[in-house]
């Protein structure tokens, strides 16, 4: 804090602030989609490379680097944000102004951390800070939903940096007091129910995938999740028949089954499989004699490790000092992102809001209001440098 070029830095979020919000409205007037990030992607390697930083690529993944390098190649701590929403692609990106709030799908998540990323390598290199390790940039693809961390997963596994990484940041969301350190797991599916279908009158008997998708939710929906461990399941799309006087021949679901602890994960996890069997079951045993039996497929689309950065960890540490130094009460959390896989590597990782609020996240009406978001930047800023050192004293 006592430092010249740090301080320096920190009033430049102050005085930056319009023009970091112009920046998070053009990378999120671009479409990103799970496994359509790439225009995204490019924007930011472009972005990457005015800014003077080295090595900037996109890599097999799709995630795209680039590196500020310091006095020495370590430590060498990543700054994260995703570049994927939820959204599909026919969704519309414009990003619209209304009484100081920004709406977009995907604008704060995680749009604010992209720019959090832009403003950060900005302030480092039009500031000059000399940095003791280095520090890599990474817009990582697949963060949300199917994607199932698969930018970061290759980061950390096949990516030329894997096993070089000390520490890992990643900025996703808003706020200034939240410190992502334990891994919330979850276990993610598409269930089918196949059949033979038939005429809602002349085939009257022959199993009913969606009867029987409807005998599956609700006993699922039973489940007696405790509180605490907190631990919650959803079933958050369903699909399936042709029309209203026809017995369909499928039906699907997609489920995300989620746990603070992993014991309490399996026990949810194995009773949600006995669900379905049991539902399926039950639909076949009220079927016409003869009829063909009722299918059911489970397919395990995500699958999202646990663990935990320990509070006295020197990452959590810095992040706990820098948000008290900002004046703020730090709030220690438990969530899934792009965390979870380095964490369950047993490398430091945390995550970590961008600053401003938001709202009506992973909706169409997400909204994000920049307000006071210089608190986030200088938080992020000072816990990077406390993580790679900084050369210069004051
Ligand atoms: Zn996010």
């Amino acid at each position: 804090m006592s430092s010249p070029a740090v301080g320096r830095a920190l009033r430049f979020f102050e005085t930056n602030a319009d023009a970091i919000t112009e920046e998070q409205i053009r990378i999120c007037s671009i479409p990103a989609s799970p496994f359509g990030e790439q225009e995204r992607a490019e924007y930011l390697s472009q972005k990457f490379q005015e800014l003077g930083l080295a090595e900037v690529e996109i890599d097999e993944e799709g995630n795209c680097l680039g590196l500020i390098t310091g006095a020495s190649r370590s430590p060498l701590v990543v700054a994260s944000a995703h570049l994927d929403t939820v959204f599909s692609k026919d969704a519309d990106f414009t990003v619209v102004r209304r009484e100081g709030r920004l709406f977009a799908p995907g604008i704060a998540d995680d749009g604010c951390g992209l720019a959090a990323l832009i403003a950060l390598a900005q302030v480092i290199q039009t500031e000059q800070i000399p940095l003791e390790g280095s520090l890599l940039f990474v817009g990582t693809v697949g963060e949300e939903g199917e994607g199932n961390l698969r930018g970061v997963r290759h980061l950390f596994t096949k990516g030329r940096w894997a096993s070089k990484i000390d520490a890992f940041l990643s900025f996703d969301g808003p706020g200034v007091d939240r410190i992502t350190h334990r891994a919330l797991g979850s276990r993610r599916y598409r269930v089918e129910f196949n059949g033979a279908g038939g005429h809602s009158w002349g085939d009257f008997g022959v199993p009913n995938p969606v009867h029987a998708m409807g005998r599956a939710i609700s006993r699922l929906a039973g489940y007696p999740a405790p509180k605490e461990p907190r631990t919650s399941f959803n079933v958050g799309r369903i699909e399936g028949g042709t029309s209203v006087n026809s017995i369909p021949r499928s039906a699907t679901m997609e489920v995300d089954l989620r746990s603070a602890a992993e014991g309490e994960l399996q026990r949810l996890d194995a009773f949600f499989r006995r669900a379905m069997r049991d539902a399926v079951d039950e639909e076949n045993a009220r079927r016409r004699a003869g009829d063909p039996l009722l299918k059911l497929r489970l397919n395990l689309t995500g699958e999202r490790p646990t663990g935990e950065t320990p509070v006295d960890s020197p990452l959590v540490e810095i992040a706990l000092e820098a948000t008290k130094i900002l004046g703020f009460e730090p709030r220690l959390d438990q969530s899934s992102t792009d965390s979870n896989l380095p964490i369950s590597m047993g490398i430091p990782a945390i995550t970590l809001g961008a600053g401003g609020t938001s709202g009506a996240s992973h909706t169409l009406d997400e909204w994000y209001d920049p307000r006071d978001r210089d608190q986030g930047l200088k938080r992020a800023l000072l816990v990077v440098l406390g993580m790679i050192g900084t050369g210069e004293r004051g």
